[in-house]
This record gives C-alpha cells, sequence and structure tokens, in this order.
C-alpha cells in the first residue's frame, strides 16, 4: 500500500471522509488551557500538527472524573444505574507517538486478560489511531532513549507526519491502509517520502540521554542516594502523575446527595501520602523517598517485569512541568549511567 498525503487545505474534506464511518476523537484548543481530547463537535476545529502542549489521550480514554454507578432511591424504589459510554467507531488523530504508545501501557491495566475494564473498553475497542510526528520537536522529548521507537509503529494504525502545507500519512496496519486507501488523498511523491523520512529521523534522535539502551530495568538500584534527592525537593503536588498519558491509578468515592449515590472514579497518585494508607492506619510508603522512588522503577522496572513494555514513553510532560524542576532523565543517567561508567574506570 503506498503512503498518501493530506494538503492542509484540503483537511476539511478528509474529516467529512471520517466523521461518515467514524466518531472522530481529535485535539481541540481551548482558551487558556492545552488542547484536550475529545469527540469532534460540528464548530470543532481540531489542533493536528501536534506542535503545541497537549492534554494526553489518557483524558479521553480514562477520564478524570467518571461516574461508574448512579443509585436512586427516590421514592422508596432502589434505581441502579451504569452509565457505559457508547461502543461505536472511533478514530484518533494526531495524538504524539509517545502519547499512543502510551495507550499500549495503558492497554495492559484495563484490558488485562484476567480483567477488562469495561468504562475503558467502550472507548479503547474499535478505536482506529494515527499518531502526528511535528514539524517541530519538543525540548522535552526522550523517546528515544526510553525504547526502540521503531517497535511503537505497531501501536497506532497510521502516522501524521507534519511538512509543512502538508501532512505525509503513513500507514502502519491493515486496518489504516484500507482507511486511507479510500480516503481523499493524494499520492506521496519521492520528494514527500524523503522529507517524511528526514523528520522520522529528527523524532528519533531528539533529547537521547546517555542512558539510552541502557536496559534500565536491569540496573535501577532500589537503594540509590538520588531517590532521597528528589523526595527533599518534591512537594508531593502529583502534577506528573496527572499529566503522564501512561500512569493510571486512580480512587473510587461516593458523592451522595439526598436520596442519591453517585459512584465515581478520579485520578490518584503513588506521590500523595495517603495513596498506601491502609484501612488500620499503617503505611508503608510513609515518607516521600519510597514514593519518589516507586514511580521510577514502577514506570522503568516493574512494567518492564510485568507487562513487557516501559512504562515511560518519553512525552517529557513531568520534565516541563514539575513546579521543582525535578527532571527524571537526569536521575536515571545518575542512578544507572554514572555508577556503569565507574565500575568501567575502576
Ligand atoms: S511534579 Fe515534581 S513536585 Fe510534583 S509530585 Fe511530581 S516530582 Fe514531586
Ligand atoms: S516523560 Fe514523564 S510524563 Fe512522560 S511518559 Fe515519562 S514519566 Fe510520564
Amino acid at each position: 500500500m503506498k503512503d498518501r498525503v493530506l494538503l492542509k487545505d484540503k483537511t476539511g474534506d478528509f474529516l467529512g471522509f471520517l466523521a461518515e464511518r467514524f466518531e472522530i476523537v481529535a485535539p481541540v484548543e481551548r482558551a487558556d488551557a492545552p488542547a484536550e481530547f475529545k469527540e469532534l463537535a460540528e464548530s470543532d476545529v481540531p489542533a493536528l500538527d501536534g506542535s503545541k502542549p497537549m492534554m494526553t489521550p489518557k483524558d479521553y480514554l480514562l477520564p478524570r472524573h467518571e461516574v461508574l454507578v448512579k443509585i436512586d432511591m427516590a421514592g422508596g424504589e432502589t434505581k441502579v444505574e451504569t452509565p457505559l459510554p457508547e461502543e461505536k467507531p472511533r478514530v484518533m488523530l494526531c495524538a504524539w507517538l509517545a502519547d499512543a504508545q502510551a495507550i499500549q501501557v495503558l492497554d495492559r491495566v484495563f484490558l488485562d486478560r484476567k480483567f477488562v475494564d469495561p468504562y475503558y473498553s467502550c472507548r479503547r475497542e474499535n478505536l482506529v489511531l494515527f499518531a502526528v510526528i511535528p514539524a517541530e520537536m519538543r525540548w522535552s522529548w526522550f523517546s528515544g532513549s526510553v525504547d526502540d521507537v521503531e517497535t511503537w509503529k505497531s501501536s497506532v494504525d497510521g502516522l501524521m507526519y507534519d511538512l509543512g502545507d502538508r501532512f505525509y500519512i503513513e500507514s502502519t496496519s491493515e486496518k489504516g491502509a484500507e482507511l486511507i486507501a479510500s480516503a481523499p488523498l493524494s499520492e506521496a511523491s519521492e520528494t514527500d517520502t524523503a522529507a517524511k523520512n528526514k523528520l522520522w529521523d529528527a523524532f528519533k534522535n531528539t533529547g537521547l540521554q546517555p542512558f539510552a539502551g541502557k536496559a534500565l530495568y536491569e540496573n535501577l538500584a532500589w537503594d540509590d542516594p538520588i531517590w532521597e534527592e528528589m523526595a527533599q525537593k518534591c512537594i508531593a503536588c502529583g502534577m506528573c502523575s496527572f499529566m503522564c498519558p501512561s500512569c493510571s491509578c486512580f480512587d473510587i468515592q461516593d458523592e451522595t446527595c439526598g436520596h442519591c449515590v453517585e459512584r465515581y472514579r478520579c485520578r490518584d497518585t503513588c506521590q500523595f501520602e495517603d495513596f498506601t494508607l491502609m484501612g488500620h492506619g499503617h503505611n508503608p510508603r510513609a515518607t516521600q523517598l519510597p514514593r519518589s522512588r516507586q514511580r521510577l522503577l514502577h514506570k522503568f522496572k516493574y512494567q518492564h517485569e510485568q507487562f513487557g513494555v516501559v512504562g515511560c514513553t518519553g512525552c517529557g510532560r513531568c520534565v516541563e512541568l514539575c513546579p521543582v524542576n525535578i527532571d527524571i532523565r537526569e536521575a536515571l543517567n545518575r542512578t544507572c549511567v554514572e555508577p556503569m561508567e565507574q565500575k568501567a574506570e575502576a
């Protein structure tokens, strides 16, 4: 199947073609806030080029607040409702590739063989996924350091490379190929393909770190002094987890109003003190040190051991947004690369 090209001034035709077949989910700009993934209304203008900060696709697949069960006991009668999202064909456009790969991590948690989360599954099943490679890389990205990003292409159905006045559209699955074969797109020229290859190389090499290729899951040390240093700085605000495309922890709460009860889930994080607080008062992670350590060991070691995927995809949000400038790239270099270099010198 040949790759194809979408001229940006024909984007409306392409979206119209998709809208006849799918619910389109794409980032939409908001006033004074980063673009957010949502189901497109007719009046929405999606931000397709991936050039600006974005909320993660996780916010669509696993909303920040989601009612799981509603119980209404009005008039002595008990009604129980489970408001599952509608199952319908969806296409998600223009997630950063790091965020699309993070969906693989979420899938391991919510579509596990032993337990399928029905709320997540309703949005995720039948989702066709096209990721974007923007014209300019962000300074904080380091995807090529955490994994072989070539393998990530199999996590999506296609890629949209921003080549200025056009998107180069590459299909990476049968579903993706079928879709772009029938879509109103132009044939890609050799010049387009060369420009696409150049952009892909730029993405692969962005933010390469000394720890790249160092199999972090084998080398991260439980007792490294770096965890204490991170803990001393961390104010436990939770930003790094809430904005992470692959962090999946949630809490479940009940809200009562007279004769109604709503059971909902909302974000939670291992960075909060009460995250591991048990009913009888014991807290196995009672200080910030084990909490800071848990965040990195879970992403780079435990998730790899458990699921065979790296839990961090190098999207850089936690690097950009931490209010006290904790940069996990520095921590990973300190804990893995420096000891290896010292051993080699000895
Ligand atoms: S964003 Fe920074 S300060 Fe906030 S919990 Fe994460 S590491 Fe700690
Ligand atoms: S860079 Fe930070 S926010 Fe992004 S995937 Fe890795 S841990 Fe999560």
